[in-house]
């Protein structure tokens, strides 16, 4: 535990009010439409190009099927490419994980163009040629340039959708999960080739050239860039190391990272980096964690629970090791606070940006209500330091100990069974005034989300960070 903590200074103003919300929502807007004025632009490249008058029979009809679920499905794998890729313009609009929940919902659809385009491209062929399907199949790929790359392509990306799926998920580790989604790239890049030797929707065709080029060199730049060089030269730059650990309870460590100008990671108390680790064995599995103290010019503070192989071998790493750290993410940040009055809500290891957030937030004593779920008080990470900056800054702390009340509480048990949402309005009696942040696991999140809209809590004032991927 961490005695005597020299904690930063608070911020000490805040803008307040709808006004921010709204410039968030009008700058999401515009980056929705934008995404959807790009589907519109190869639908209009096709229409201008004859894409529907050359349509005379069933083989141009099947032509035109697999030029247009190619040139869509293209332009969304994109889109989708860009939604995961860290993007800082897109994090700070959206937050990380409504980023990868809009990626998931657009895989499905973007396979099935894909695989409507390989279909009518094969049967089309088939057709012209007079072969059978199997036939066909081998003739194209492999006496057509660029067509073994391209259903290698298809191949790669079939495996990727179907790693995604909810079963297979579950099965697979988070490294094998990691793995088969860094073939989406190997998937796009393979693809290539043949969109220019067989594609006949760019080749000769100034515009569509000049749009194709300039959407992959985007997207392709901002994955580059942000994802791969950025952290590495950064991370190097401030020459980011392990300068100590301290336990904060049984399961949990502090991990203090130290280099020069930490300024130079402009993060803010609530958000998350990627960390990796820099030793023989971990430096390719890189993992979330959130900032657990509030940013500083000393030191970057990671609190990581024991949870799985990785976090183990965090638990007792060794001062001096050096760390690359991606990021800052996620919008879990006083940046989405509108009202003066805010509870904080964690449970278990959702305690760290919880703990930053109270440390940093511009606040008058008795605004901040502070709601720390656990199974033992004696033996959670961060209590210490909570209850101690409660005290100094007139917060209230309240610790909920002990085992679940029911299946759907998130709560400990109480006597007489009274219901989530009415407990919640007496330990924080303006809760339906206040921004609430919950930083806990899934299904607890979406408990206390419930009681939270029982109790009056407006769906807008309500932020939540779900460690899950
Ligand atoms: C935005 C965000 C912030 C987080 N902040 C913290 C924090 O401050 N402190 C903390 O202790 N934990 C935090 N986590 C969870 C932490 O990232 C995982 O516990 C960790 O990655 C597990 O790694 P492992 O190899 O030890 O576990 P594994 O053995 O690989 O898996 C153990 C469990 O962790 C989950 N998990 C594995 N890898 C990830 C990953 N990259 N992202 C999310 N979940 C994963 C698995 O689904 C599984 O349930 C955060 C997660 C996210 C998404």
């Amino acid at each position: 535990m961490t005695a005597n903590f020299r904690f930063a200074q608070p911020n000490t103003r805040v803008r307040l009010g709808q006004r921010k919300i709204v410039r968030v929502r009008r700058g999401q807007d515009l980056v929705e439409v934008v995404a959807w004025a790009s589907v519109v632009a190869v639908l209009a490249m096709f229409l201008i190009d004859g894409g529907v008058k050359q349509v005379t029979d069933v083989t141009t009809g099947l032509g035109a099927l697999s030029r247009l679920t190619a040139l869509v499905g293209t332009d969304l794998l994109l889109i989708h490419m860009l939604l995961v890729a860290r993007v800082p313009w897109v994090d700070r609009l959206y937050g990380l994980d409504k980023s990868t929940e809009a990626h998931k919902k657009l895989g499905k659809p973007i396979l099935y163009l894909i695989v409507a385009h390989f279909l009518a491209s094969l049967v089309n062929y088939a057709m012209l040629d007079q072969k059978a399907i199997l036939a066909e199949l081998t003739n194209l790929v492999f006496n057509v340039p660029d067509m073994l790359t391209a259903t290698i392509a298809l191949i790669l990306m079939i495996a990727v959708v179907v790693s995604s799926i909810q079963i297979a998920r579950k099965r697979l580790s988070y490294e094998a999960w990691w793995l088969i989604h860094l073939l989406s790239y190997a998937s796009v890049f393979l693809a290539i080739p043949h969109q220019i030797s067989t594609g006949s929707d760019i080749a000769g065709k100034p515009f569509a050239m000049f749009y194709w080029i300039s959407l992959y060199l985007f997207v392709a730049g901002n994955i580059v860039w942000y994802r791969f060089l950025e952290p590495i030269v950064l991370s190097l730059r401030l020459g980011l190391k392990v300068e100590t650990t301290v336990r904060e309870s049984s399961d949990a460590t502090s991990i203090y990272i130290t280099g020069k100008n930490l300024e130079k990671l402009g993060y803010e108390a609530g958000q998350f980096f990627i960390l990796r680790v820099l030793t023989k064995g971990q430096w390719w599995r890189a993992h979330p964690f959130s900032v657990s103290a509030a940013p500083n010019s000393r030191f970057v503070r990671f609190t990581i629970g024991n949870r799985g192989d990785d976090t183990s071998l965090l638990q007792t790493i060794k001062p001096g090791t050096r760390i690359v750290l991606e990021g800052p993410y996620g919008v879990f940040t006083e940046a989405r606070r509108s009202r003066e009055k805010v509870t904080l809500i964690c449970a278990g290891i959702g305690a760290p940006p919880i703990r930053s957030l109270a440390e940093s937030m511009a606040a008058r004593p008795g605004d901040i209500n502070i709601i720390y779920r656990t199974r033992q008080t004696d033996d959670a990470a961060l209590v210490d330091e909570l209850t101690d900056l409660s005290q100094r800054r007139g917060f209230k702390l309240t610790l909920l100990e002990g085992g679940r009340g029911g299946a759907n509480s998130w709560m400990p048990a109480h006597p007489e069974n009274i219901p989530d949402h009415a407990r919640i309005s007496v330990i924080a009696p303006w809760i339906s005034e206040s921004d609430v942040f919950i930083c806990g696991p899934a299904a607890w999140t979406r408990s206390v989300k419930k009681s939270l809209l029982r109790a009056g809590t407006p769906e807008h004032q309500i932020h939540a960070e779900e460690f899950a991927w």
